[in-house]
């Protein structure tokens, strides 16, 4: 039987309409406006579209955004005297730096400038080791959040569950293995980490309940891969040619998708999985940073 398909579009939408409600309230009864500022340096066509994405979503929001576009050859000096600005300006709740900047660009000390009650993507150490130790009053990482509610919302609840991560980054698969492994609702999984070092990668895979693939190679989670009944998520974005389309090319994930679906039980197709959830949850922890720095609960 084919696999349900985990709806990232349809869940991200209604994330977004409770958030719509919460600025409202925001606006209305505490007369505050969140507001999310987005670096770009440099002419990077991809990173060009996620930052205008975001920009969009926060006006579909009622988010107060400033897009600040520096040059290519943009030094520390000129980005970190930025952060600065951001840092100090009362309208601004999160700022956001996008990734990968260019070669000069020390991304570790970028990151560490941002204030932790303004890094909303969840890349300071302060909030990374708040993350890890359980503690709410920092941010979760967008896309590892993302994936924790994309399971909420489709009825899988991880507690008990093998949950095998492929993929060990800072940004995805290390956040990932730490939001499933916590003592907490709605995580509560044991948590196997498969990387490039593991040699018996098919062996760990298809031990999972809850497989998710965060490795950026296209379609490389194949069928004999997945035990049957598992739940699948793909955090992978590709980029493939295909001629025979418009832009001469075609998104896939890190999940043979075809092939997956007919093992898996659940499975997130992309695009419409967790692309969606990731931008949702930015605007959620903008609105979350917005009410800590203003001192309004829930
Ligand atoms: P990354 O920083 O390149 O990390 C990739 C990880 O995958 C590394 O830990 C690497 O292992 C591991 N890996 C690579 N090849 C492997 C293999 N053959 N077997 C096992 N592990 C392997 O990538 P990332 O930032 O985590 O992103 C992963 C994917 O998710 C990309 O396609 C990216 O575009 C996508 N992504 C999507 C979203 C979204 O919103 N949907 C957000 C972020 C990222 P080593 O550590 O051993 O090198």
């Amino acid at each position: 039987m084919a696999a349900e398909i985990i709806d990232g579009k349809a869940i991200a939408g209604k994330i977004t309409e409770e958030l719509i409600k919460k600025v409202a309230v925001l606006a209305r009864s505490y007369n505050v406006q969140p507001g999310l500022a987005v670096v770009l340096v440099g002419e990077d066509p991809a990173s060009k579209v996620y930052v205008n994405m975001k920009v969009k979503k926060c006006a579909e929001l009622g988010i107060y955004s400033d897009k600040r576009v520096l040059p290519a050859d943009a030094g520390m000096d000129e980005l970190l005297q930025l952060i600065d600005e951001l840092n100090n300006d009362p309208k601004i709740n999160g700022i956001l730096v996008q990734s990968p900047p260019p070669p000069q660009i020390d991304e570790e000390a970028v990151i560490a400038a941002i204030k932790p009650e303004k890094d909303v993507d969840c890349f300071h150490a302060v909030n990374v080791g708040r993350m890890l130790i359980g503690d709410d009053r920092g941010f979760v990482p967008c896309t590892p959040y993302g994936v924790m509610k994309l399971l909420e919302y489709s009825g899988v609840d991880p507690a008990g569950k093998h949950a095998v991560v492929i993929g060990r980054s800072n940004i995805v698969g290390k956040p990932m293995m730490a939001l499933l492994i916590q003592k907490a609702k709605g995580a509560n999984a044991t948590v196997t980490c498969v990387h490039s070092g593991t040699v018996n990668q098919s062996e760990l895979t298809r031990q999972a309940d809850i497989l998710i693939a965060a490795i950026g190679r296209p379609e490389f989670v194949q069928a004999d891969m997945v035990k049957p009944g598992a739940v699948v998520i793909d955090v992978g974005i590709n980029r493939v040619e295909a001629p025979e389309t418009k832009n001469g090319y075609r998104l896939v994930g890190d999940v043979d998708f075809k092939a997956v679906s007919k093992v898996a039980s659940k499975i997130t197709p992309v695009p419409g999985g967790v692309g969606p959830m990731t931008i949702a949850m930015l605007m959620h922890n903008t609105v979350k940073a917005c009410m800590q720095q203003h001192h309004i609960n829930n």
